[in-house]
């Protein structure tokens, strides 16, 4: 097939792989890991790998699928997220939207007239997923530190006590990187008496090492969640999106659904399903694993440190939460936010130390935002050049 490519077709190939390896080396914005290989597993390019159904169901029709994989890294999660033994389950999804969105369906296929509540920090597909489920809501303030405030959050349900909450948890907030404690929001469940709830938490980025944090954030299914999720882009690294959904076995089962023509069970939001990020994720715990994120993590830290005393050094005005590998600073100029990605929120801008980052880059940025403060070109100004 490949000789049918015109010499200018296998230009653009080479060209995209150039553009994609620059930007590559200019990547401090977002939270996705960049230090991976998984060039071992290319020879599985070849196959239509399919991982439609339930990985744990024992039928299924379809089977050119990598489902005993997706079982390993099911396991593994839920090891680490703390799960109970014989009663946890879970797929391997696109991403953390879809790991929410199948939380949240969850949520309301046991408590239909639940109502959920997300804090102003919660990430924007939380937003989408209730409108796509037409659930009920409520939005709760955030602390500065973009954690959620608490007062707010029982107010809100001392109004509606006699119906079940679902709320959404932050372990990792997009912008700040802020964790709320669900062991507290258990304690304020128990203080208004409101026995239906539902607790998940979206631990998109920080999920796959804050179990290793110390202090260690509140937000595992022994301290009370229903459901987690995490990215398999970010911290992990991948080169597909995706990620991972645990939730209790128990709940699952209350709403499983047998379909016919697969022969297997329908608890997965989209039919058709990747099987390749299956195999990466199984590398991933293969050879990283838990001592390995331990080393990655600690890594990460150390490099947050550096950053953040780079920038301070420069003076320009750094603030983080304690433990978090995000560093925010006053919003920076276009130009820097395209040079380097850099994900900006109203007037702050973040960086975002995971593996694969390097003092280098970290040297160059700084150079670049001094060279910006000296010639004090603000977005403001920016916007009057016209740029
Ligand atoms: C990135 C992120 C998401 C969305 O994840 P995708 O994998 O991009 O769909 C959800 N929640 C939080 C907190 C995030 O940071």
């Amino acid at each position: 097939m490949n000789k049918n490519l015109t010499s200018e077709d296998l230009g653009k190939i080479d060209q995209l792989e150039k553009y994609l390896s620059n930007k590559n080396n200019h990547f401090l914005g977002y939270p996705c890991t960049i230090d991976f290989d998984y060039s071992i597993l290319y020879k599985f390019m070849k196959y239509p790998i399919n991982n439609v159904g339930d990985a744990f169901y024992s039928g299924g029709s379809y089977q050119i699928n990598t489902h005993p994989f997706e079982r390993d890294v099911i396991d593994f999660f839920a090891q680490l997220f703390k799960a109970p033994e014989n009663n946890y389950w879970g797929y391997i999804t696109n991403g953390s939207t879809e790991g929410n969105l199948y939380a949240l369906y969850l949520a309301k296929r046991l408590y239909p007239d639940g109502i959920v509540y997300f804090s102003e920090d919660a990430h924007y597909s939380i937003e989408k997923n209730i409108d796509i489920l037409s659930l009920k809501s409520q939005k709760i303030k955030s602390q500065h530190n973009g954690e959620m405030d608490y007062t707010d959050l029982e107010e809100k349900l001392s109004n509606h006590q006699k119906l079940p909450a679902i709320i959404v948890a932050n372990i990792g907030t997009t912008v700040k990187e802020a964790k709320d404690d669900i062991k507290h929001i258990h304690q304020i469940l128990d203080h208004l008496r409101i026995k239906n709830r539902y607790i998940h938490c979206d631990a998109a980025f920080c999920g796959s090492y804050a179990q290793f944090l110390s202090p260690k954030p509140n937000f595992d299914f022994t301290e009370g969640a229903d459901s987690i999720n995490t990215s398999g882009h970010k911290f992990i690294g991948s080169p597909i999106p995706c990620g991972v959904v645990i939730v209790l076995k128990h709940h699952k089962e209350q709403v499983s659904q047998y379909v016919n023509v697969i022969d297997s069970l329908d608890d997965t939001i989209t039919g058709s399903r990747n099987g390749i990020t299956s195999l990466i994720l199984w590398h991933f715990i293969k050879t990283v694993g838990v001592e390995g994120l331990k080393k990655r993590l600690n890594e990460c830290l150390e490099m947050t440190d550096y950053a953040y005393k780079q920038l301070s050094a420069i003076g320009i005005d750094v603030w983080k939460n304690p433990n978090a590998l995000t560093i925010l600073i006053p919003r920076v100029s276009k130009k820097l936010q395209y040079k380097w990605q850099l994900a900006t929120h109203q007037e702050t801008t973040h960086i975002i130390l995971r593996p694969g980052i390097t003092k280098k880059m970290i040297d160059r940025l700084v150079k670049d935002l001094e060279k910006e403060i000296h010639s004090h070109l603000t977005t403001a100004e920016e916007s009057k050049a016209g740029l």
